[in-house]
């Protein structure tokens, strides 16, 4: 595994030339950028023979530093569970009255707290503007959205189906149901060991969510109950945004893998 920081910044050319003298080239995120301190980023790995520098020059100027992992294809084909995301966003879901409407259509907000984000039950259909974009992939996310996979429906039938995965329809901004996209119904039946992860309680409603976990592997699962693919009981997340982490069987992912699904990443549990 490899553990990779992306680094971004407005780059003064003091800021560029120390950065350069310890090894690492910044891109220009726009290459027409003239100015003397133009947007620029880098991707570092922590195997990288300067890194404890570089780390410490991003602690003395407070720079954003996203650290992310990079697994080997034997780490994931050795993992007896691995969680699911989407390499890319897709849309909003809708409506977006008030940015937020979707939450009281698709939820049972009963017990969602609105501070922290956790408790948010899904009772009824995802909407989406409409068909998919899909491109050359099996498998999205929504923005906001980081607990549930949409599919193509024949990617259900063919790959989750048969795993005992079921189906949820969506529907457009009106309530028609699509036909190019389905979701898929991931039960909350998993419990993750989670005890010395960082967490923070909530102000107002008190409960647990946790970090999400970018450096290494995911805690291991304490239990779960026979499906292949389940949501953690645990919240993840910062500020409002609270969810699951979706997490797949290893004979899931197999399938899946073999099946060669574009649009989703892996990332194993211990
Ligand atoms: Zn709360």
């Amino acid at each position: 595994m490899e553990i990779i920081h992306r680094i971004a910044m407005h780059g003064t050319i003091a800021r560029r030339r120390a950065f350069e003298r310890l090894g690492v080239e910044l891109l220009r995120s726009d290459p027409d950028d003239e100015s003397s301190d133009p947007f620029v980023y880098a991707d570092v790995n922590e195997s990288h023979p300067n890194w404890r520098d570089i780390q410490a020059l991003l602690k003395q100027w407070r720079l954003p530093d996203v650290p992310h992992t990079e697994f080997t294809d034997q780490e994931i084909d050795a993992a007896e569970w691995a969680a699911l995301s989407a390499t890319a966003h897709h849309g909003y879901p809708q409506p977006r009255d008030d940015e937020f409407g979707y939450l009281e259509v698709t939820y049972d907000l009963a017990d969602y707290c609105e501070k922290c984000g956790v408790g948010a039950r899904q009772r009824a259909p995802f909407r989406m503007k409409g068909e998919p974009r899909w491109g050359r992939r099996h498998v999205l996310q929504m923005h906001w959205v980081y607990d549930r996979l949409f599919v193509k429906p024949d990617v259900w039938s063919d790959v989750f189906a048969p795993c005992g995965v079921k189906s949820l329809p969506v529907l457009d901004a009106k309530g028609a149901t699509l036909s190019t996209v389905l979701q898929l119904d991931v039960p909350v039946a998993a419990r993750m060991r989670c005890d010395g992860l960082p967490s923070e309680a909530c102000e107002a409603c008190r409960r647990v969510k946790f970090n999400p976990v970018s450096r290494g592997r995911m805690p291991p699962l304490i239990t779960r109950h026979g499906e292949s693919l389940a949501l953690t009981e645990q919240w993840f997340g910062a500020g409002a945004s609270a969810h699951g982490a979706i997490v797949a069987s290893h004979e899931l992912v197999e399938v899946m893998r073999t099946a060669k699904l574009r649009g989703v990443q892996y990332h194993p549990l211990e």
